[in-house]
C-alpha cells in the first residue's frame, strides 16, 4: 500500500480552480519531487498533504489512513519550508524540542533525540545558538533537525534550498540525498529547478498549470519524455 496517496485531489480559489483532480502515490521509504513552473500548484499540493491546506475535492490517504479532516499537528508528517521557520527567540534545541514538547515526548526522550539527530546534521556545537547566530546553511539544518526528531512517517519540504546560495546548494543537496539513504523516510519534496529535482528523486512528477504532466523515475522523463513541455522543462533531447 502507498504511504502517501493522492485520489482525484483538487483546489479551488475563488472558484479558479489551481490544481486539477491530480493522483499521485508515492511508496514508503520513497523520495518524490514534485518539480514545475512557478505557479503550478507545487506548494498548493503540498500544503494539502501537511494538512495546511484543505482539498476542495478528492482524498488524501497518509499510512493508509484518510486525513482529510485530521489537522496538521495530528497528520505523521514534518514540514521544511524555504523561509527555515525558526523561531528567533529560542535557542536551536530549543527550537529542536518544540514539535516534541506539544506532543508531550517524554524529557529524557527529546534530550535523546536532539543529540543523536543533532550529531547526524552537524549540529551538535552549535545547540545552545540563536538562528540569527547562524549562517543560512546552518539555519536550514536545524530546519530539517527539527523535522528529523519528531521521526514522522513522511518529511515534506518546500523549496528548502531556494534561499541559500548556488555554491550552498549544491552541498545542501547531497546532504538531503544522504540523510535520506540513511533514514528512509517517505519524502515529498517541492522545487521549481529541475536539476534539484533530478538528482534527488526516485521518481519525479511534472507538474504544469494544476496538472499532472509525467511521472517516472528521472531516468524515463530524460529518455521518454511525455510530452514537449516535461522534455522543454527537463531538457532532454526529445
Ligand atoms: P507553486 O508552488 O507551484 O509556485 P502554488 O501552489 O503556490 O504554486 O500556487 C498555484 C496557484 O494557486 C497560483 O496561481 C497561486 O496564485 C494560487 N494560489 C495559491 N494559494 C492561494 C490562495 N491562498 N489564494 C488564492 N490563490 C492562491
Ligand atoms: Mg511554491
Amino acid at each position: 500500500m502507498a504511504d502517501v496517496e493522492l485520489r482525484q485531489v483538487s483546489r479551488s480559489f475563488q472558484n479558479l480552480k489551481v490544481v486539477h483532480d491530480i493522483d499521485i502515490d508515492i511508496a514508503e521509504g520513497e523520495f518524490v519531487v514534485l518539480v514545475g513552473p512557478s505557479g503550478c500548484g507545487k506548494s498548493t499540493t503540498l500544503r494539502m498533504v501537511a494538512g495546511l491546506d484543505r482539498p476542495s475535492g478528492g482524498e488524501i490517504h497518509i499510512g493508509g489512513r484518510l486525513v482529510n479532516n485530521v489537522q496538521a499537528r495530528d497528520r505523521d508528517i514534518a514540514m521544511v519550508f524555504q523561509s527555515y521557520a525558526l523561531y528567533p527567540q529560542m535557542t536551536v534545541a530549543q527550537n529542536m524540542a518544540f514539535g516534541l514538547r506539544i506532543r508531550k515526548v517524554p524529557d529524557g526522550e527529546v534530550t535523546q533525540r536532539i543529540a543523536r539527530v543533532a550529531d547526524i546534521l552537524d549540529l551538535s556545537e552549535l545547540l545552545q545558538r540563536k538562528p540569527h547566530q547562524l549562517s543560512g546553511g546552518q539555519r536550514q539544518r536545524v530546519a530539517m533537525g527539527r523535522a528529523m526528531v519528531r521521526q514522522p512517517k513522511v518529511f515534506l519540504f518546500d523549496e528548502p534550498l531556494s534561499n541559500l546560495d548556488a555554491k550552498l546548494r549544491v552541498k545542501m543537496r547531497a546532504e538531503i540525498k544522504k540523510l535520506h539513504q540513511m533514514v528512509a523516510t517517505t519524502t515529498v519534496y517541492v522545487t521549481h529547478d529541475q536539476v534539484e529535482a533530478m538528482t534527488l528523486a526516485d521518481r519525479v512528477v511534472v507538474m504544469n498549470k494544476g496538472r499532472i504532466e509525467q511521472i517516472g523515475p528521472p531516468n524515463d522523463l530524460y529518455h521518454e519524455p511525455a510530452s514537449r513541455f516535461v522534455a522543454g522543462f527537463i531538457g532532454s533531447p526529445g
